[in-house]
C-alpha cells in the first residue's frame, strides 16, 4: 500500500475516558497540521447556520435530547466533504460501529477514507488511579489532577471531583468498552489500527512520541 504521510489525511483517535485522549487529540493536530472535529461544535454551527441539518438537530438539542445518528452523520458527511484536502482529526466520532459503517460509506461516496486510527489503549488500573486524583475544591471550584490536598488558589481542602466517583467512571468505562471498543476491532480488520499500550504513569510527552513514532512506522509499512 502507497502509504505516506501525505496520504494520511482522516485520523481517528479513540481512548478510554480520562486516558489522556484530550492531550493526545491536541498533539496530533498540532504535530500533523489536522483539523479537529468536534461534533458539538459542529452541531452548534449547523444549529446558528439554520441548515436543514441544523433545524432538525436543533429539535432534539431544545428538548435536550441525543441528536440522532442519522443527523450526526450526515453532519460530519458534509464537514468531512468540506474538508477533503486537508488533514482531519476526528476524536469522539465515530462512537459506534454502526457510526462507523456509515462513516466509511459515506467516505467511499467521496472516493476518500479513514487513513488510520490512533488507539490509545490505556489500562483500567492506571485510569482508576487517574480518577481518583482529580479533584475539586468544594469553595472556589478550582479543580487538579495531581490529587493536590489543598487548593492552589484558596487553601481549602480538596476533595475527589464527584463526577469522578467509581460508580460513574465505572458507567462511562462500561459504555465505552460496549459501544466503541468494537469501532477499533472494525478498523483492525481493514489494517488501519496504531495500538499505544500505556500501563504505567509516564508524562504526556513520552506517549505523544509514541504515538509520532508508530504513526510513522504506519507509513512505512
Ligand atoms: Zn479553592
Amino acid at each position: 500500500m502507497d502509504r505516506t504521510m501525505k496520504t494520511l489525511k482522516r485520523f481517528v483517535l479513540v481512548g478510554a475516558p480520562a486516558s489522556g485522549k484530550g492531550t493526545q487529540s491536541s498533539f496530533l493536530s498540532e504535530k500533523y497540521d489536522l483539523k479537529p472535529l468536534s461534533t458539538g461544535a459542529l452541531l452548534r454551527a449547523e444549529v446558528a447556520a439554520q441548515s436543514p441539518l441544523g433545524l432538525e438537530a436543533k429539535k432534539y438539542m431544545d428538548a435536550a435530547q441525543f441528536v440522532p445518528d442519522e443527523v450526526v452523520n450526515g453532519i460530519v458527511a458534509q464537514w468531512l466533504g468540506n474538508n477533503k484536502d486537508c488533514g482531519c482529526l476526528l476524536d469522539g466520532y465515530p462512537r459506534t460501529v454502526a457510526q462507523a459503517k456509515t462513516l466509511d460509506a459515506n467516505l467511499e461516496k467521496m472516493g476518500l477514507g479513514v487513513d488510520i486510527v490512533v488507539y490509545l489503549n490505556v489500562s483500567p488500573e492506571l485510569i482508576e488511579a487517574r480518577m481518583l486524583k482529580r479533584k475539586a475544591c468544594p469553595k472556589c471550584g478550582e479543580t487538579t489532577r495531581n490529587g493536590e490536598e489543598l487548593c492552589p488558589k484558596c487553601g481549602t481542602p480538596m476533595i475527589v471531583r464527584t463526577d469522578d466517583n467509581p460508580e460513574a467512571f465505572a458507567k462511562r468505562r462500561k459504555d465505552y468498552e460496549t459501544l466503541t471498543l468494537p469501532v477499533v476491532e472494525h478498523y483492525r480488520a481493514q489494517g488501519k489500527v496504531v495500538q499505544i499500550d500505556v500501563t504505567e504513569e509516564g508524562e504526556p510527552e513520552v506517549v505523544s512520541a509514541r504515538i509520532a513514532s508508530a504513526v510513522a512506522a504506519y507509513c512505512q509499512a
